[in-house]
């Protein structure tokens, strides 16, 4: 065991702070990374507020982990010492089950196991990465590619995958119409993987506040979605829409924006749920589809794609004695696009 610095919230809604924690000893087929980065996702601020329903405290929470690997079990045989790694939202799965034969280990019919907020096969709670070390099963560990630097890296783990893996599912690029619905950390991913894979790509946010760096990111045109007129000027016009957004929605209206035979894709994770007309589905064959981040060769395939695209995350880098003062900031829509830590001032 080791132990090591962390960030932690010791009870729901209360603020997060300085700790120690301990990491297993490096099992056979287990990496000891060096964490260098963690990025802040939405989901964390969800978790450590008990939004979704009764968590784990304390709670170290952190999901999109970028570092260095330091020591390597006997058994490992993807990394070596030195190697430049991340991990996302899983740490482990049953890796039997159709769904983990698959890849699709986020849907482990027997439960896969989150980074943190979660209880491990050894019975004991996961911390994730606001933390400085981690220790990882290599087969839920990931190459960062040298074309990118860990810092743009850590919010792809989550970010990038849970905006990637949609928009490949449901066919975006050349000659598609794309939205991405919310201008935070998922959407400007969204908005830069989208452009990357060859789509018309479409901003919704709620004001145009953003619209100079919505399109430095790639977009083709920019709507605030405050204004009535958006939903007029914009009727039947896509494709695909991707709801990156993390409070309910007037998905009814959104729908509207469908083409016939559109989709509308959702990751947004909000804590209340919504209603729904389904006469809006019914007029004009319409999808509504929803999408969890995506399994670990995805994942290694969206890193590869990024670092071949030049596309890293836009971050703010803090210090985490500033976590709280971020969460803040995310939960007002203040985000510019990824708030990162740098986890050597933890
Ligand atoms: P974020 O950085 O806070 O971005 C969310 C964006 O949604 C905001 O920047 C804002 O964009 C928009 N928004 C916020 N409140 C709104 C409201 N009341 N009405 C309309 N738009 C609103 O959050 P994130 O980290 O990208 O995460 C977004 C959501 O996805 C969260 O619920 C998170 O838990 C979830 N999530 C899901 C998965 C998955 O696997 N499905 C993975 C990661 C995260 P504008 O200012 O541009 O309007
Ligand atoms: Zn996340
Ligand atoms: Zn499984």
């Amino acid at each position: 065991m080791t132990t090591v610095a962390a960030y932690a919230a010791p009870a729901a809604k209360a603020p997060l702070e300085r700790t120690t924690i301990e990491r297993r000893a490096v099992g056979e087929f287990d990496v000891l990374i060096d964490i260098e980065f963690a990025g802040i996702c939405h989901s964390d601020i969800h978790q450590a507020r008990e939004g979704w329903g009764e968590a784990i405290f304390p709670m170290v929470p952190g999901h999109e982990i970028a570092g260095v690997v330091s020591e390597v079990g006997p058994g490992v045989t993807k990394f070596k010492v030195g190697d430049r790694v991340g991990v996302g939202c899983l740490v482990d799965s049953c890796r039997e089950c159709a769904n983990c034969k698959a890849g699709l280990e986020q849907h482990c019919t027997a439960g896969a196991v989150g980074t943190y907020n979660a209880v491990g096969k050894d019975g004991e709670p996961t911390y994730g990465g606001y933390s400085q070390k981690v220790v990882v099963d290599e087969n839920f560990t990931v190459r960062i590619p040298d074309g990118l630097s860990l810092d743009v890296a850590a919010p792809l783990l989550c970010a990038g995958i849970t905006t990637y893996s949609p928009l490949k599912h449901w066919g975006a690029g050349p000659g598609k119409k794309v939205a991405v619905i919310g201008l935070g950390g998922l959407g400007h991913m969204g908005v830069k993987i989208a452009h990357a894979l060859g789509a018309e790509v479409t901003v919704l946010s709620q004001s145009l506040r953003k619209k100079d760096d919505g399109l430095k990111l790639g977009a083709d045109h920019y709507y605030a979605t405050s204004d009535p007129k958006t939903f007029e000027d914009l009727a039947g016009s896509f494709d695909l829409i991707l709801s990156t957004v993390s409070a309910p929605l007037d998905f009814g209206a959104y729908l509207s924006l469908l083409k016939t035979g559109g989709a509308l894709v959702n990751v947004g994770a909000p804590e209340e749920p919504i209603g729904l007309n389904l006469f809006s589905l019914i007029g004009g064959n319409k999808t509504l589809a929803g999408s969890m981040i995506g399994g670990i060769a995805e994942t290694q395939e969206m890193l590869d794609f990024c670092a071949e695209h030049s596309l890293g995350a836009e971050i703010e880098l803090i210090r985490a004695d500033q976590i709280n003062e971020a969460y803040e900031r995310v939960l007002a829509s203040d985000v510019r696009y990824r708030f990162v830590i740098d986890t050597a001032t933890i």
